[in-house]
């Protein structure tokens, strides 16, 4: 099966156990909004409490916040989000299909690419134990060629979009021969600019309205709130502000489910440092936000990272952390070093003063700014695609697994009475009630014990315990993990324990 039908399938595996809607599905739809379903919020508050508690809990110098989607628009002029949060956009004439001129550049890249490859992987074979890649990449007509080309385009496209050049990207997709994947034609109107921000009014019609907008970053309700929590928390630099909340973005290529969404998620920290000791924390949450990652379970090998060569104007260092998710790797977050851009911007704009007394060198400044920013969504897919198996077992079964890292698994133990009378129903019940306190505990009777399990594997049920007759006698019930599937006799009175080994917040983070 290739990624694609795989990712397919996940897709469809998603919806059918109540992870994740399409939005306004009975009216057909609304493109690139999701709802989450039952098990999909649960899962994605398990994901928000490992972010929330891996940088506010555990760290006493970072605090969180919960600051409001509208904003005063003036906060969107400083931050520079109305005059240049846009996108490139280029219709095709005759499939009246919008792309983003970028993205038309990049899957151009990425198609020489996958030829390279191709040529490569043809002289791997024919030359065996003989091939030397290095210099087959130097040699080879056919790579050097295609080689050029890739590189031309690319500096072609990064000089225009540097420059704000749209005829200039206009000309490389002509140049390019690049044509409409639904028309097939090359028939492109001028490239435009499109600003993403979704606005709306406040007020109502007898008072003045005004427009506003919803907020494309949840970052700036941080800097506005800069001095509030700096001077009410005592916060001493170097300290940071986290927060998790919606942001709203008019994209214009919505595709591959929730990786890119117009209403989303994301779960941001602001940490404010002394001018020139900027670089220093950008490198230090690097690593921290790499091992938060891998401290996830999902393979170490899923993530690199992606260093800017091409810095926003404020940013003097930036990072993306990519992550191998079924249609490659792209962008799950953003490490930025932002300098005192934002804080700078909003003193300008609103006349405040935004500056730090800073008691141990005597002086006021505008703090610097590294941040980290996180798409939580994007995080949903990365667990899901990863955790995601179809798997064929020995007796010749089949079984869909997903394989979650047990702590953010939405169902963390399954109750099954392994018949629905004789008092074994009554006797799950009140194990049930009880753990229900520590766990999210889901109790199931209906169907035979294996549709159960093969259940509660779809769903990443870390562990089912299963209670039979024995167990009103000897109060033992059977435990399974999910993975190994292996089941083992325990007391009532060990459970707590034994799936607490398994789920415990604690123990994962302190794999950090
Ligand atoms: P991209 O280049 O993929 O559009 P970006 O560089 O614009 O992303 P940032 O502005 O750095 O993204 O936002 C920080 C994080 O927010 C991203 O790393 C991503 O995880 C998430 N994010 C951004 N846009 C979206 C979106 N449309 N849907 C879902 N998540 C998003």
């Amino acid at each position: 099966m290739t990624q694609e039908d795989v990712f397919k399938n996940l897709i469809a595996h998603a919806k059918e156990y109540g992870f994740i809607f399409q939005s306004s599905e009975i009216y057909d739809g609304l493109s690139a909004v999701y709802d989450y379903g039952q098990l999909g919020a649960e899962l994605k508050n398990n994901i928000k409490r490992y972010w929330w508690d891996a940088m506010v809990r555990l760290h006493d110098n970072i605090v969180g916040i919960d600051s409001a989607i509208f904003m005063h628009p003036s906060i969107w002029e400083a931050s520079g989000h109305v005059g240049a949060f846009n996108d490139p956009l280029i219709d095709n004439k005759d499939s009246k299909k919008r792309y983003r001129a970028d993205v038309l550049l990049e899957d151009y890249l990425e198609k020489i690419e996958e030829k390279i490859n191709k040529e490569v992987e043809k002289g791997r074979k024919k030359f065996a134990d003989g091939f030397d890649e290095a210099q087959f990449r130097t040699t080879n007509p056919n790579v050097v060629r295609n080689v050029q080309k890739q590189e031309e385009v690319s500096r072609r496209m990064n000089d225009a979009l540097r420059a704000n050049d749209l005829a200039a990207l206009k000309q490389l997709i002509v140049d390019c021969e690049i044509a409409c994947p639904v028309s097939g034609s090359r028939n492109w109107t001028d490239v435009r600019q499109f600003n993403l921000m979704f606005s709306t009014q406040i007020g109502s019609v007898s008072e003045e309205a005004n427009v506003i907008y919803l907020r494309p970053e949840t970052a700036q309700g941080i800097f506005v709130n800069f001095l509030n929590v700096q001077k009410t928390g005592r916060m001493k630099i170097p300290f940071g502000i986290a927060q998790i909340g919606k942001a709203f973005r008019n994209e214009i290529v919505a595709r591959q489910f929730i990786f890119r969404m117009r209403e989303f998620e994301q779960m941001e920290m602001q940490f404010f440092v002394r001018p020139g000791e900027e670089l220093k924390w950008f490198s230090h949450w690097k690593d921290a936000r790499l091992r938060w990652h891998k401290s996830l379970g999902l393979g170490d090998e899923k993530y690199r990272f992606h260093d800017h060569e091409k810095l926003a104007h404020y940013a003097n260092a930036a990072t993306d952390i990519e992550f191998a998710f079924p249609f490659g790797f792209k962008e799950l977050e953003g490490i930025h070093s932002r300098t005192d851009f934002d804080l700078s911007r909003h003193q300008e704009f609103s006349g405040r003063k935004q500056q730090y007394f800073d008691p141990e060198t005597n002086e006021s400044y505008v703090p610097y700014v590294v941040e980290t920013s996180i798409g939580l969504d994007r995080t949903v897919l990365a667990v899901l695609s990863s955790a995601y198996s179809e798997e064929k077992l020995d007796n010749g079964e089949e079984r869909v697994v997903l394989r979650l890292p047990a702590v953010l698994a939405p169902v963390k133990l399954a109750v099954l009475p392994l018949v629905k009378k004789d008092g074994l129903p009554e006797k799950a019940r009140d194990i049930m009630n009880d753990l229900k306190f520590d766990f999210n505990c889901q109790y199931d009777e209906k169907d035979s014990i294996g549709k159960r399990y093969r259940r509660q594997d779809a769903i990443g049920t870390p562990c089912c315990v299963t209670i039979d007759h024995q167990s009103l006698d000897d109060n033992q019930v059977t435990i399974r993990e999910r993975d190994s599937m292996q089941q083992q006799r325990v007391p009532i009175a060990q459970l707590r324990r034994l799936v607490e080994e398994q789920v415990s917040l604690r123990k994962w983070l302190e794999r950090m």
